[in-house]
């Protein structure tokens, strides 16, 4: 598998982006560089420019970094300190079977890429990028777990909420350290899943019930769901870990105001394995480029 012939611009990103580039360029793809005149590492293949300097007409695909733009339009690179902004006239310049990738959208990339009416992918959407990155997510929890307690993570009582793809991982994570897990979810077959790992289930709707005697709570339901009057029956010792998308799914005034510690701990694999999460996101964009390039290939 080979990506030669293929020219990608990766525009902006954080240190995960220098796997992308890494593995693309290893692969024999011609990359245009924007927003990282201040890496001092060179890459053979890859050439540094600004973005009036691309020439976009000649572009297959555009990388974004994971969180993709801001609400203006604006591209976050730790590597420049250049305003680099994604707009309707740079994208209008592409070809039409020009791919743009990031990691997650929001309403301005929605909004855009209906606009220019290019191919849009969100990695962070696939299952498969989602369960590899449920690993580097629970060990960042594993991180936080230690970091803010004076307990063993072993014999301790915890509550995952949720049984997608993280809380799959979490909870199996922490059982295999020796706490005593609980799984809350709503669905039945996710209470048949969890009894098939030799967990505890129970039904979200028992929340309040559930939590008298934990000592760790960790979401992965991106809704309010530890709600005030969740958190005031838990023990005055629990920590909260909440692992759901901004704002997550915690009452954090009332955890406050009740002294109760809770964090929000968005962003995990970039923060405590940047390198891993880096080549999860350049493997599956290898693979999808490669498919890219066939398909077009095969067209011609
Ligand atoms: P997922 O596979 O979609 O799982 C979400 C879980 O939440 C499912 O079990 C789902 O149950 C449940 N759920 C959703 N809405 C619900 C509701 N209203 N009531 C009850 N249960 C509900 O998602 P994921 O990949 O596990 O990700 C979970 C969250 O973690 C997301 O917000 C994601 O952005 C975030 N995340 C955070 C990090 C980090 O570093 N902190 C890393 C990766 C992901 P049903 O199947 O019954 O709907």
């Amino acid at each position: 598998m080979m990506l030669t012939g293929m020219h990608v611009a990766i525009i902006g990103g954080d240190a995960r982006q220098l796997e992308v580039i890494r593995k693309l360029t290893e692969l024999d793809a011609k990359l245009s560089l924007v927003g990282f005149d201040q890496l001092a590492h060179n890459f053979t293949g890859a050439t540094k420019m600004y973005i009036d300097e691309v020439d976009f007409s000649d572009i297959d695909a555009i990388i974004l970094p994971v969180h993709g733009t801001n609400l203006e339009g604006k591209i976050d690179t730790v590597f420049s300190n250049e305003q680099i902004f994604i707009t309707e006239d740079v994208l209008l310049k592409t070809p039409k079977h020009c791919v743009v990738y990031s990691g997650i959208s929001n309403s301005y990339l929605d909004e855009l890429m209906k606009k220019v009416n290019r191919k849009y992918v969100q990695l962070f959407e696939r299952d498969d990028v989602a369960i590899y990155n449920s690993i580097p997510t629970a060990e960042g929890t594993i991180m936080m777990v230690i970091q803010h307690t004076d307990f063993t993570i072993h014999g301790s009582r915890i509550a995952v909420l949720g049984l997608g793809r993280v809380g799959m991982t979490v909870a199996r994570t922490f059982a295999a350290l020796g706490a005593k897990v609980k799984v809350g979810a709503r669905r039945s077959e996710h209470l048949a899943r969890i009894t098939e790992m030799g967990l505890e289930p129970f039904p979200l709707h028992d929340l309040e019930k559930e939590v008298r005697d934990i000592d760790v709570c960790i979401n992965t339901i991106p809704t309010m769901v530890v709600t005030a009057s969740v958190i005031s029956k838990m023990p005055a010792h629990t920590l909260i870990i909440d692992l759901a998308s901004k704002p997550g799914g915690t009452d954090f005034r009332y955890a406050e105001k009740r002294g109760i510690k809770a964090l929000l701990a968005p962003g995990l694999p970039g923060v405590v394995a940047p390198k891993t999460a880096g080549q999860i996101i350049a493997n599956v964009l290898s693979q999808l480029l490669f498919h890219d390039l066939t398909k077009r290939k095969g067209k011609a």
